[in-house]
């Protein structure tokens, strides 16, 4: 081990990734994390036997991050369906990977077989720098309006109109070649067996200036608004606001284990999936429980009557567990350009996390290990 020290400020992937960059390198690091746990936004309670997961959000096992870092293997990872099932009126029809769904994959009601193939071709293309992904769409009709317009909501949690075409395809890119699924326990586990890999993180300690770091290089991996106060930055991305809602709903309600989404768009509910289906340890034993997310202000009452019309039966016998709201959930990564910049803000001071380069999880791990190398370069270690 080298004798050089360096700080890491928050224990969210960034920062966990820039650690473990450092630490391979031979560096002493010193993770200082203002909660009580690594993780920031993948983080997992549980209550009353249920696991709740701060926010729903899925771990694609295909991530190049997460493939270098080898920790898809030690999580007992629920692969979920690369499918999902559109509620129109009464019916659900089901829309995915062609090799399992060929028939919903040329159903008329979700779009023209030309439109599917349109879509097809605008994966393969390349983005427009000045568009949105609305505009590069929205030409696929059907096909846009029932199936990708509410799905993708879900993904940047804000509509595809506000995302700029070339962040936004990379993301929908990578969803389509993914292996979407949670670990057995919740997806905090993602960052606890990584941070169990690094040697020293204190806990509770939040950091309100970088003045007593003067001879220490320090790696600021906190969320972007707090960045920005640290290292009074001038620019801050707008952010995305999400709720998750938890349900417990009848066994017998739905055996999908797929996410829904409102083709008809009736209410304020971005997606909904009977998450204790896709990985039973989410509800005690012989129970569901149901994960349902919102971007727009809306009342429980809201709620259950979109989630009704989307599940086609009665929520009067549904019990309302938690619901988080999630202020500061995801950066939006809009028309104007993202020019990958250097981390160093000053000599000894870098900076990482999701709203650098992506507004995933793998945007995260790549952004801190990004800024661990640059600081390793630039010091000569
Ligand atoms: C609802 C929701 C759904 C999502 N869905 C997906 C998905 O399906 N797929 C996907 O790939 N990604 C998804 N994401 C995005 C992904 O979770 C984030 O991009 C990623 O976790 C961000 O990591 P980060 O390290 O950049 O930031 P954060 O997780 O915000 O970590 C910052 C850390 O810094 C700490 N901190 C803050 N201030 C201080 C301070 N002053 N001193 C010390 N520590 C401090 C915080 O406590 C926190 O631990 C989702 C996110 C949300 C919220």
């Amino acid at each position: 081990m080298l004798d050089k020290e360096v700080i890491v400020i928050g224990a969210g992937l960034a920062g966990i990734s820039a650690a473990l960059t450092l630490q391979s390198a031979g560096c002493r690091v010193h993770v200082i994390e203002a909660s009580d746990r690594a993780g920031g936004r993948m983080a997992s309670d549980q209550i009353d036997g249920f696991i709740l997961d701060r926010g729903f959000q899925l771990i694609n096992a295909k991530y190049p991050e997460l493939q270098r870092l080898g920790v898809i293997e030690a999580l007992d990872f629920q692969v979920a369906e690369r499918a999902v099932d559109v509620s129109l009126h009464e019916e659900v029809v089901v829309i995915g990977d062609p090799r399992s769904h060929l028939f919903a994959g040329i159903s008329h009601k979700t779009g023209s077989l030309g439109s599917k193939i349109g879509f097809l071709n605008y994966l393969l293309s390349s983005a427009s720098k000045s568009a949105n992904v609305a505009d590069e769409l929205s030409s696929l009709g059907p096909l846009y309006e029932k199936v990708l317009r509410p799905f993708l909501s879900g993904v940047f949690l804000t509509d595809p109109s506000n995302v700029g075409a070339v962040p936004g395809k990379e993301i929908i890119r990578s969803f389509i070649k993914g292996r979407p699924g949670v670990p057995a326990r919740g997806v905090g586990q993602l960052p606890s067996q990584l941070a169990a890999r690094i040697s020293q993180i204190t806990f509770n300690r939040s950091v309100d200036s970088l003045a007593e770091f003067t001879n220490t290089p320090v790696i600021v991996a906190t969320d972007v608004t707090t960045a920005a106060q640290l290292l009074d930055m001038p620019r801050v991305p707008r952010l995305a606001a999400s709720t998750t809602w938890y349900h417990e709903v009848p066994s017998s309600m739905t055996h999908s284990a797929r996410l829904r989404i409102d083709g008809l768009h009736r209410g304020p509910v971005v997606n909904s999936i009977a998450i204790s289906h896709l990985a039973s340890g989410y509800a005690p034993q012989g129970r569901t429980l149901l994960s349902s997310t919102s971007i727009e202000f809306a009342s429980e009452s809201e709620i259950r009557r979109h989630l009704s019309m989307m599940w086609s039966c009665s929520s009067s016998d549904w019990s309302l567990i938690a619901k988080y709201e999630i202020p500061k959930s995801l950066p939006i990564f809009g028309v104007e350009s993202h020019q990958v910049t250097s981390a160093k803000v000053r000599d000894g001071v870098y900076v990482a996390g999701d709203y650098r380069s992506a507004p995933s999880q793998n945007g995260a791990l790549l952004a801190g290990r990004l800024a661990a190398e640059e600081l390793l370069l630039n010091q000569g270690i």
